[in-house]
């Protein structure tokens, strides 16, 4: 398929910053970057990273009554295979780089820490004298440095649009220090649109995958869902079209409606959008703003489903006590690898000499810290107390 003059090519990308040959088996450059995100290991990691819902908590027997854990809740691996499903058939629909959007979409969690947004925020308060923490800078550091596989060169070796898209956003300050990367951000242009696809895909993939999680989980019921309008409608049409349905195929088919709805609404408004642009090439899509979006009043009711959703799923306190978890678990590791670098294996901190700066070692000790899933970050907490009784008070 043809792809717009707009969308992100080989030809007009500005290439990888250690320059290699094409690929010998005809994958475009986009395709090879796709195809190296899936074979890294931040990749097999997001299968033991929690989305929302955390197994390891469960198994450590600080699950809440009542609260079911199964198998079928997202991880950050399955979360990331639904965003993958949801931006690439807007980018096709739009004519854009599939491949991109699909690496994007894959490597898009890739610098979250164990125990979710929670995680983010505690080895944000650990760093606050050190640089702090961002997890989608910590994104962008993985695909360029933290990956350890190729002999010619640290990370990756990304194309320059990919690792642009996955830093999504950043404080100036920090987009200042990460240099021509994050130029976009400085000069307030807008992302790629395949960038665009991927951020938008993300958000709807959540809201609804979190609606299937927390009924399954027992958190929320179908009839709790009822505030939302845009649930109400979907659920109380599956009910006119298949009178006496079971609740599952009930719940299953509303849950694929409402997917559907926000899918075409972003379809709709997004090709007036671009086509009131007039974009004739990628540098018109710089200065043309934010172009794929939901429509007004499906964005409303977007936002509605998301607030109900972080008060009766995100903040319940089944969810919340992973919070305390990762307090615990996260400061405690921080303190003890701060205080004995040797404790973390060397392979993980290759250059760190006793004699470097604070801020190097922190930088080493969170690179550690937050590419763990989270029952390998429990399992490492529990082996400090074990050999370090003076940390038994911090756990
Ligand atoms: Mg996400």
């Amino acid at each position: 398929m043809a792809l717009a003059p707009y969308a992100v090519t080989d030809s007009v990308s500005r290439g990888r910053q250690v320059a290699e040959n094409k690929p010998a088996d005809g994958r475009t450059e986009f395709q090879r970057d796709r195809d190296r995100v899936i074979h890294s290991s931040a990749f097999s990691r997001l299968q033991g990273k929690t989305q929302v819902f955390t197994r390891a908590s469960e198994r450590f027997g600080q699950g809440e009554e009542g609260v079911r854990f199964s198998d079928h809740l997202r991880n950050r691996l399955t979360h990331s295979i639904e965003v993958s499903q949801v931006s690439r058939t807007l980018a096709r629909r739009f004519k854009l780089n599939e491949d991109l959007v699909e690496t994007l979409a894959l490597a898009h969690d890739f610098g979250h820490p164990p125990f979710g947004h929670t995680g983010q925020d505690v080895l944000n308060e650990c760093m606050s004298s050190y640089g702090g923490f961002e997890h989608n800078i910590q994104s962008l550091r993985i695909v360029d440095k933290l990956e350890h596989k190729y002999p010619r060169f640290e990370g990756l070796n990304l194309m320059f649009e990919t690792r642009e898209g996955l830093i999504k956003h950043c404080s100036l300050n920090n987009a200042r220090k990460l240099g021509p990367v994050a130029e976009r951000i400085l000069n307030k242009q807008a992302a790629t649109l395949e960038g665009q696809c991927t951020d938008l895909g993300d958000a709807i993939a959540y809201s609804c995958h979190d609606i299937d999680d927390g009924i399954r989980s027992r958190l929320i019921t179908p009839e709790s869902m009822m505030e939302v309008s845009v649930f109400a409608q979907a659920w109380e049409g599956v009910g006119r079209e298949y009178p006496g349905l079971d609740s599952t195929l009930h719940l299953q088919q509303t849950l694929r409606d409402v997917l559907g709805l926000f899918v075409r609404g972003i379809i709709r408004q997004s090709s007036d959008n671009i086509a009131d642009a007039r974009l004739t090439c990628l540098a018109d899509v710089r200065t043309a703003g934010s172009l794929i979006a939901l429509p007004d009043g499906l964005a409303e009711e977007h936002k509605r489903l998301k607030s109900h959703l972080y008060h009766t799923v995100y903040m319940h306190p089944s969810v919340s006590s992973v919070r305390k978890d990762a307090h615990t678990v996260l400061n405690s590791l921080f303190t003890a690898y701060m205080n004995d670098a040797e404790l973390i294996p060397q392979s993980s901190r290759q250059g760190l000499l006793a004699h470097e700066s604070d801020e190097l070692r922190a930088r080493v000790v969170v690179d550690y810290i937050s590419g763990m899933t989270d029952s390998f970050a429990y399992q490492a907490a529990l082996d400090l107390k074990k050999s370090a009784p003076a940390l038994e008070m911090l756990l």
